[in-house]
């Protein structure tokens, strides 16, 4: 059987597809990609003319037998998303299951990631984090969601896009307590990349008050919340579970 490879591309500097990435990008029989037009300008920029399957939310599930198939048959396949690495923030879960669970060799090639860049240079406690991925769109499910993670200890990783970072700051300040230290890591890798940081309260205001801190791609990285945070998230859980308990 061929091998299934779950390969990174970069996250914005073309200088970080690794080697070995462009080597497997050339040497397999088809690479699945998020968005084929896209993947086709990276691996002409390197000189490779794999062809291109498109693998997406709205096609994978019906696709991954057909290409489990292919893997059966002795076809080496590669994965990759629009930027970083596939199945964070994007396709490939279902695929990578499903060749699991036929027992196909899924390897991966490890590179860019735009959350474990932003937590290598945040400075903020990085043993122990949540990634949470993007915070939800409609500004009253947003605040319910991040007022459920007020009390999380760990240090909380989210995703954002330009359009709705200043709203999603004001709300993280809401919730989590204006003086919470935080991050928020804006086109890494890129020639405006930007790492500001400060308190949520600092952060919306720099962010509202100039609009270039609002172009672009942004994590944000929020310190969890202190002992006392910690405290009132285990009270929570405690008494959800005698809660639980009593109506079971
Ligand atoms: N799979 C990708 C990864 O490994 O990071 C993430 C894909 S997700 C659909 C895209 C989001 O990742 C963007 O909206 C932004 O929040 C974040 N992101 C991607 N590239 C970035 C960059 N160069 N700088 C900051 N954030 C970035």
């Amino acid at each position: 059987a061929g091998v299934l490879h779950v390969v990174a591309t970069p996250i914005g500097n073309l200088g970080d597809l690794s080697p070995r990435a462009a080597q497997v990008l050339g040497s397999v029989a088809a690479i699945c990609a998020e968005d084929t037009r896209h993947t086709r300008q990276l691996l002409a920029q390197i000189g490779v003319s794999t062809p291109l399957l498109a693998l997406h939310e709205h096609n994978e599930e019906a696709l991954a037998p057909r290409l489990v198939e292919r893997l059966r048959a002795g076809e080496s396949l590669a994965l990759v998303s629009d930027a970083g690495t596939p199945l964070v923030s994007d396709p490939g879960f279902r695929l990578v299951r499903a060749a699991r669970e036929a027992g196909i060799r899924v390897s991966p090639v490890p590179g860019p990631c735009a959350l474990v860049a932003a937590l290598s240079v945040a400075g903020l406690p990085s043993d122990r984090f949540v990634f949470e991925g993007f915070a939800p769109a409609k500004a009253a499910a947003r605040r319910e969601w991040l007022a459920a993670l007020a009390g999380e200890p760990r240090t909380l990783i989210f995703y954002e896009s330009a359009h709705r970072i200043h709203a999603m700051l004001a709300d993280a300040a809401a919730a989590f307590g204006g003086d919470r230290r935080a991050v928020v890591a804006r086109e890494l890798t890129k020639l405006f990349e930007t790492v500001l940081d400060g308190t949520l309260d600092a952060l919306v205001a720099r962010v509202g008050s100039d609009a270039d801190q609002r172009r672009g791609e942004f994590v944000v990285v929020v310190e969890g919340a202190g002992e006392d945070g910690a405290a009132r998230l285990a009270e929570g859980r405690r008494v959800y579970a005698l809660l639980a308990a009593e109506l079971r």
